[in-house]
């Protein structure tokens, strides 16, 4: 890749100065390695060295930092764990949804602490996260689930009506919202960066543009074969997510799926005049495929979602699709029509990782030297970073009351080989887009 290719691949990952660190050359031996240098792996580091600060650690990514969903994502640090806390609960029980929910709650404020006792450069906000209804199917939705919040004792959430909602942010589409004030908004290129060099500063050695090509165990080390050398580690730790399928080890337990953002030019006094949205909270609507929506630092809005991207086999080369970036610009000029003539300066994709049953997963492989991560749906800036703490604890082979959450060491549902994994994987996005029409026929 040339050196700065990777600044096309979103928005954030153009908006700071960055040069990427050395690739390895020649061999290493080290306690710890990590594959993958996005939150995951970041926050795997930097909780690794606070408990264990003689450990010898690496960090290894093929392209940059952040290159990954990591520098690509909407920002929204928030509590969604898998797809719907209904299908949580109806896929492995109501105890579990509610464990699964406050691991989440956890994990947002974990990150709010980090980034304000570390001092992370990331333009975070605390504005609150509002899901908002815009058919009468998505308002019995959104109150079903809150319903399930309250019926689990989960507190923090409340149905804020039209009115109410109409007084934050007007739009001719909204029925009322889901409000969650715990969540929050950040750069998250800045915020990737900004670990990279708080890992630095521990003691992590990073090294980009360094494709981990193949992974052998030989006797008690693990050996990482790389371009530019060979890197021997007592302990192994894939934060590859997305890519994990690529890796022989983790191959049936995740696809990648690609979203979709457009971003506008900052937006003007007068388009705030009509919106609102002085708050500046986040937003999702209730679809399956839903719409996600936010404003920059700038007063830019940023749209993702609409529809995703399935890729076959090994394609990992899915990021654009005209459709739906023509779609969510359509999309957000009839979410806020004050916006009819709103220039479009960014589109981007990136990819998420997805199980066959679309919940998180993580564990060991085989045995106690090697740790996975992976599966936050579209779901991770704030989850892969109490994983982070999560797979440290594993990497020590500590038990603690976060290695005895559910998704931890469970069994996850092989995908099929392609290529019935394509099959699979398009029939269940048929259904989702099919029940999207019915709900919201618009
Ligand atoms: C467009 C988009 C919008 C999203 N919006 C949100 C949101 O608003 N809120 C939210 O909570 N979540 C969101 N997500 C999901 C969130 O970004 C991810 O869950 C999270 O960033 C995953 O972090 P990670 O470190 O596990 O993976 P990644 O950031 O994907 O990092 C994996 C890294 O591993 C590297 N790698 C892979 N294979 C190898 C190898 N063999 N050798 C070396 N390196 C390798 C890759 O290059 C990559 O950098 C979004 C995702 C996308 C794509």
């Amino acid at each position: 890749m040339h050196a700065e290719d990777f600044r096309g691949k979103s928005f954030w990952l153009g908006t700071r100065p960055y040069t990427p660190g050395p690739s390895l050359s020649g061999d290493l031996e080290v306690d710890v390695a990590i594959v993958g240098g996005g939150f995951t792996g970041l926050a795997t580091a930097h909780f690794l060295k606070q408990e264990e600060p003689s450990l010898r650690v690496a960090l290894l990514e093929a392209e940059v930092i952040g290159y990954g969903a990591s520098g690509r994502n909407g920002g929204f640090s928030m509590t969604l764990f898998g797809l719907t806390l209904s299908i949580t609960a109806a896929r492995f029980g109501k105890a579990r949804a509610r464990e699964a929910h406050l691991y989440m709650e956890r994990a947002v404020d974990l990150l709010a602490e980090r980034i304000a006792t570390l001092g992370l450069d990331c333009d975070y906000e605390h504005p609150g996260f509002l899901r908002v209804a815009t058919s009468e199917k998505y308002r019995k939705r959104i109150l079903h689930e809150i319903e399930l919040a309250h019926s689990l004792g989960l507190e923090g959430i409340e149905w804020m009506e039209a009115d109410r909602l109409g007084e934050e942010v007007r739009s001719p589409l909204y029925l009322g919202a889901w409000w969650e004030p715990r969540c929050g908004i950040l750069n998250p290129a800045k915020l990737a960066w900004s670990w990279k060099e708080v890992v630095e500063g521990q003691g992590v050695e990073v090294f980009e543009g360094t494709p981990v090509r193949q992974i052998r165990r030989r006797g008690d080390r693990l050996e990482l074969g790389t371009p530019g050398g060979t890197v021997r580690a007592g302990k192994l730790v894939l934060a590859t997510n997305a890519w994990s399928h690529l890796i022989p080890m983790l191959r049936r337990k995740q696809v990648p799926a690609f979203t979709h953002i457009v971003l506008t030019e900052p937006l003007g006094d007068r388009h705030f005049e009509e919106i609102g949205w002085r708050n500046r909270q986040g937003i999702e609507d209730a679809r399956n495929l839903v719409h996600y929506y936010r404003l920059t630092a700038d007063n830019r809005l940023l749209m993702g979602g609409r529809d995703i991207s399935v890729a076959f086999g090994r394609d990992m080369d899915r990021d654009l699709n005209e459709e739906v970036f023509n779609g969510l610009e359509r999309d957000v000029r009839e979410t806020f029509p004050v916006l009819r003539d709103v220039r479009f300066t960014h589109r981007w994709g990136g990819p998420v990782s997805i199980p066959v049953d679309m919940a998180p997963a993580m564990g060991y492989l085989g045995d106690p030297r090697v740790v996975y991560s992976l599966g936050c749906v579209g779901h991770g800036v704030s989850m892969t970073h109490l994983n982070g703490r999560t797979v440290t604890d594993l990497v020590l082979e500590r038990s603690t009351d976060l290695t005895e959450v559910f998704f931890v060491n469970r069994r996850t549902i092989p995908w099929p080989p392609e290529p019935l994994r394509w099959a699979a994987s398009h029939a269940v996005l048929g259904y989702m887009r099919l029940e999207d029409r019915v709900h919201d026929p618009r």
